[in-house]
């Protein structure tokens, strides 16, 4: 068949053999199949879906565009979560040297943020000289030797999702389960891993705000993780307001920091012990998630997940004396303090305005080869529903310039509302699923 003939099976709700699938994919990668064929295969997609038989032939001819990390070696269970992105989601930092700390081996390949979400990758370059781009080779050693990684996906892992990924954020493609769920579970296979645990997030500052389709999405992932013998569990979790206080690169790394310390947050912590929790009992470090829970919680008590955290920041080229003093993150040259400007609730967050405003001030980028700064961001520090008082403090700005923290302020003003009747918010941890 050709191209054209298979998009238009695609097009007119007909479902296409893996046959049809690998062959178009095969002409897309030999350079026979134009950039814009493809973005007409991924518009009829986006219309129409793929059936059960469809997409998993999608996430095999994605995982073999490239190399699979063999992991073999490494004798335990090897166990990663994925967050389906949000605002202030810094929880893959704490996580992975808190599972890895109780002995379940960590390897986790995170991704760079994305629209207004923040990323893991451009979150850990904020601490000084850490790398993220190990090759697989490195990846794996220092996996059985320490027992985490936090790497970005190498060049060799599932090439054929980057090059779909960068053609669907220019045609809006992006907001499609199938897509979606394709992308994040390609990648995630060929990391090596023998369990998934998945958050999925739902509320405003999600990429699928409804909870219906952010459930439709988790049961995609977990479908094709068991259908690839993998041992999955996923959380659909709250983004009706940012995860813990701080957004932005360096604040969020010291926000880590604290919770590794045993501080931090109270709903941060709590997330973290519930994923952590998943993670040890799916790795078979314990048997119930409460024994898991309480172990975690130890971990962070105790400075053993503080520990783990060096060995991964020294590994990884890092300076690990950020874990003692914060202060040699960047830090930015203006600060200014929003007050509540009466007496009130606040009401509900429109968490995505937030993470915006995070990318304007320059936490994120706007274009492919903006350069990220560190040191911007914000600590906000009340939930929806809080009562505040004319002139409390509710958020920090950190910016480059004056200007800058003006036009924040406004944004995060108008996205954080004094209002007469308090916000309410999600449940932090709305539903467990498994496959
Ligand atoms: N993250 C991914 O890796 N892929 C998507 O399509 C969306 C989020």
């Amino acid at each position: 068949m050709t191209p054209a003939q298979i998009i238009r099976r695609k097009r007119d709700g007909e479902e296409l053999t893996p046959a049809d699938i690998r062959e178009l994919f095969r002409g897309y990668t030999a350079g026979m199949v134009a950039e814009y064929q493809m973005s007409a295969f991924l518009m009829a997609v986006f219309f129409n879906g793929l059936s059960a038989t469809e997409l998993t032939e999608l996430v095999n001819v994605m995982i073999g565009s490239g190399a699979v990390a063999d992991l073999h070696s490494i004798p335990a269970l090897k166990v990663d979560k994925h967050s389906s992105g949000g605002v202030g989601d810094k929880t893959s930092i704490i996580i992975a040297p808190l599972v890895a700390a109780l002995g379940v081996p960590v390897p986790m390949m995170s991704g760079r943020g994305l629209g207004h979400t923040g990323g893991t990758l451009d979150k850990l370059e904020a601490i000084p000289g850490f790398r993220t781009d190990l090759t697989l080779q490195q990846y794996r050693a220092q996996i059985e030797k320490i027992g985490c990684s936090l790497i970005g996906q190498t060049q060799e892992v599932a090439p054929l999702d980057r090059r779909l990924y960068a053609l669907r954020d220019v045609t809006a493609t992006v907001e499609s389960i199938p897509l979606i769920a394709s992308s994040i579970m390609s990648k995630k296979l060929a990391e090596g891993i023998d369990a998934l645990v998945l958050d999925v997030k739902t509320g405003n500052g999600a990429f699928l705000p409804d909870r219906e389709r952010a459930t439709h999405l988790a049961r995609t992932m977990l479908d094709i993780g068991a259908g690839h013998g993998k041992k999955v569990v996923a959380l659909i979790t709250a983004m009706d307001r940012p995860l813990g206080f701080a957004v932005g690169n360096a604040l969020e790394i010291e926000e880590c920091v604290l919770t590794l310390h045993g501080e931090g947050p109270a709903d941060l912590r709590e997330l973290c012990l519930v994923l952590a929790a998943e993670m040890l009992v799916i790795g078979g470090a314990y048997d119930s998630l409460d024994e898991a829970r309480m172990h975690a919680a130890a971990a962070l008590d105790d400075g053993r997940a503080a520990d783990k955290m060096r060995e991964v920041i020294q590994a990884q080229g890092g300076n690990p004396s950020v874990l003692e003093d914060p202060a040699i993150l960047p830090q930015a040259e203006v600060t200014c303090v929003i007050e509540a400007d009466r007496d009130g609730y606040i009401g509900d967050m429109d968490v995505r305005a937030i993470g915006e405003a995070a990318v304007k001030l320059g936490a994120g980028r706007r274009t492919l080869g903006d350069e990220i700064d560190p040191s911007v961001g914000f600590h906000i520090t009340i939930k929806p529903g809080d009562k505040v008082t004319k002139g409390q403090p509710m958020a920090t700005i950190h910016a480059r310039t004056p200007s800058n923290a003006s036009k924040a302020a406004a944004a995060l003003r108008a996205a954080m509302p004094v209002a007469d009747e308090p916000g309410v918010c999600l449940p932090l941890i709305i539903e467990r699923l498994t496959p």
